[in-house]
């Protein structure tokens, strides 16, 4: 399997509960690298535009409220199989649903506040990691 990036965001929820480290070390140990990070908080317009492939979704308007309430971590990960390792190891969108040893089991109180984002395949990666980082702040650890 190819090398691949993907984008990660540590959400408000997460971010509350202090558990920034926990989350970045199952990445590591899983042989996912961070190759970029950056801690910001996102106005509703700008999560509006994050999220704007879900903008017909009923959940809509609270997801970018929600995602604009407090700082979010965003981190560039790289390795074989990143998009859907990343996914795995997150676990379902909804936490009751979500594997045991996930982070979402682990971290996430609601669907709604559910610990972490993941890019959901290689294209819209590329789209993601675009929208916080550019070029020249990606750096490859292969
Ligand atoms: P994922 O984050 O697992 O890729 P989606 O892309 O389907 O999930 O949805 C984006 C985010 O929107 C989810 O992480 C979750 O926070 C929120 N969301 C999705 N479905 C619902 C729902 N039915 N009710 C409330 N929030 C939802
Ligand atoms: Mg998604």
């Amino acid at each position: 399997m190819a090398v691949q990036r993907t984008l990660s965001i540590i959400k408000p929820d997460a971010i509350a509960k202090n558990v920034i480290g926990d989350i970045i070390r199952r990445f590591e140990e899983n042989g996912l690298a961070v190759i970029a990070t950056r801690m910001t908080q996102l106005s509703d317009e700008q999560a509006g535009r994050f999220y704007a492939v879900h903008r017909d979704r009923p959940f809509y308007k609270d997801l970018c409220a929600f995602m604009s309430s407090g700082p979010i971590l965003a981190t560039v990960l790289e390795g074989k199989n990143a998009v859907a390792l990343n996914r795995q190891l997150m676990g379902a969108t909804n936490p009751k649903e979500a594997e045991t040893g996930t982070i979402r089991a682990d971290h996430a109180d609601s669907i709604d506040a559910n610990a972490v984002h993941g890019s959901d395949s290689e294209e819209n990666a590329a789209i993601e990691i675009a929208f916080f980082f550019g070029d020249l702040d990606l750096n490859s650890r292969q």
